[in-house]
């Protein structure tokens, strides 16, 4: 079936809520994910599994529903025309076809450069998460988890049941900001009890507050990290087999613009523009989660709710749920403020630290250039397989410039796929 009223793209909190809400409607939904199962970052692996109950009844109801057709390990390419997009599957290309569009991408780490941050055993906090919860075996491996963020504390829980060692939690954000964010907390009590449970299992690993990692060591592979704690002068040494270090999450807007919905500057992000009912500046395209400003699971449900009733048609509906949304885009807010980068993580990459992996483009060839265009003209960077995806988030930080246009196809794909 290639047909659908509407398609959703990304099996994330916000995807699942949205394809939920219009096959509810009565919709025909088709939704299609690049991971071979439903459930995106958070509840990666198989929502049916997942202590959140959010997670089972919306993949029950989904999976049971004879109106919505679940595409894995699909991957979009980009839109030949209006109202079709092309796929690619594990072996095969398709377009697929839809009367409405929902775009539930969510979003990716921001990776930071600093001297030995290519090492093997360097991770993203995210990435090795992910890793984690996919097989990889961590049972007694001394890990450092560093960076910035909620996602430290998450992908430490997750790492630490796992069986790994959590060394320390490395948070560059600073006392006073965390007590704040903490404070705020009050007004969103299921978050409290969220970070209750999670610092129950984390009990005893300590959590270094003002302190960000300086310099990862190690003859060939990972064996210590450096990092620098607030108010100490010397620099501390922490060995370790794993680093995961990750500065935050940076919104997914590639398919978005690709497709010529406007994006705006939000809280220090770029992130897709939606109207009050989640609708992108192109009719019909709609966008949910995190494609619209990071703000965690409840956001992400809240918008994918609006964006499923919105695009089934059910616009008075999709108006009442609105209030859910405001409430959790306040979380946002404050999440963005409490975790804000210190200046001092600019300043760490040395000349010969790559800062584009893809293409092995070092500081040192990037800091002398003045936009993101003549970095890429001069010194390839941004044009390897991730197309800016990752150097892109670093280059914005390091020299405030990042990717400004996007390349199709969007993701990686076999030449079959896109020649007719
Ligand atoms: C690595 C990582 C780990 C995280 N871990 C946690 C955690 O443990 N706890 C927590 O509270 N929050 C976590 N988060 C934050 C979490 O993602 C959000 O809170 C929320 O779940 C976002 O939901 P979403 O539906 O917007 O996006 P996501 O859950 O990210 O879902 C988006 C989905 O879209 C798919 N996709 C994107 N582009 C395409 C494309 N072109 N074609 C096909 N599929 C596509 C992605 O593969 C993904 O499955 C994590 C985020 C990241 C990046």
């Amino acid at each position: 079936m290639t047909r659908f009223d509407v398609l959703v793209v990304g099996a994330g909190p916000a995807g699942l809520a949205a394809a939920h809400a219009a096959v509810e409607k009565g919709a025909l939904v088709g939704v299609v994910d690049d991971n071979p199962n439903a459930g995106g970052q958070i509840w990666r692996g198989d929502p049916e599994q997942q202590s959140d109950p959010r997670a089972r009844q919306l993949w029950s109801a989904l999976s049971s529903s004879r109106r919505m057709v679940f595409l894995p390990q699909t991957r979009v390419l980009y839109a030949p025309q209006p109202g079709h997009l092309l796929v690619q599957t594990a072996s095969a290309s398709a377009t697929l076809h839809y009367d409405k569009l929902v775009l539930a991408t969510g979003a990716r780490e921001r990776l930071l450069p600093f001297p030995g941050w290519t090492l093997p055993g360097v991770t993203g906090a995210g990435g090795l998460q992910a890793l984690s919860k996919g097989g990889y075996p961590l049972q007694g491996k001394r890990v450092v988890v560093a960076g910035s963020g909620p996602l430290l504390l998450a992908s430490a829980a997750t790492l630490k049941s796992k069986g790994a060692h959590i060394v320390a939690i490395v948070e560059q954000a600073a006392t006073p900001a965390l007590l704040r964010f903490a404070a705020g907390l009050l007004s969103t009590p299921s978050k409290i009890t969220q970070a209750l449970q999670l610092s129950a299992q984390l009990r005893g690993v300590p959590y270094l507050r003002n302190s960000y990692v300086l310099s990862a060591h190690g003859d060939g592979t990972l064996q210590s990290v450096q990092i620098q704690r607030s108010g100490v002068p010397e620099v501390e040494t922490l060995q370790c087999d794993y680093l995961a270090c990750g500065y935050g999450l940076l919104p997914n807007v590639e398919l978005a613009q690709a497709l010529g919905c406007a994006t705006v500057s939000e809280n220090g992000q770029t992130v897709v523009k939606v109207d009050a009912l989640q609708m992108t500046s192109v009719p019909g395209i709609y966008c949910a989660g995190e494609g619209t400003g990071v703000g965690g699971v409840d956001l992400a449900l809240a918008e994918g709710h609006i964006a499923g009733l919105a695009a089934s048609g059910n616009e008075v509906l999709a108006q009442e749920a609105i209030a859910p949304r405001a409430h959790w885009k306040k979380f946002a807010d404050r999440l963005a403020r409490a975790f804000v980068l210190r200046p001092e993580l600019r300043t760490l990459a040395g000349d010969d630290t790559i800062v584009c992996r893809c293409e092995d483009v070092c500081h040192g060839d990037l800091r002398t250039h003045t936009g993101w265009r003549s970095a890429k003209l001069q010194t390839r960077c941004g044009m390897g397989p991730c197309q800016g995806r990752i150097c892109g988030g670093a280059t914005e930080v390091l020299y405030g410039w990042r990717p400004d246009a996007v390349r199709l196809p969007i993701s990686p794909a076999r030449i079959s796929s896109i020649i007719e």
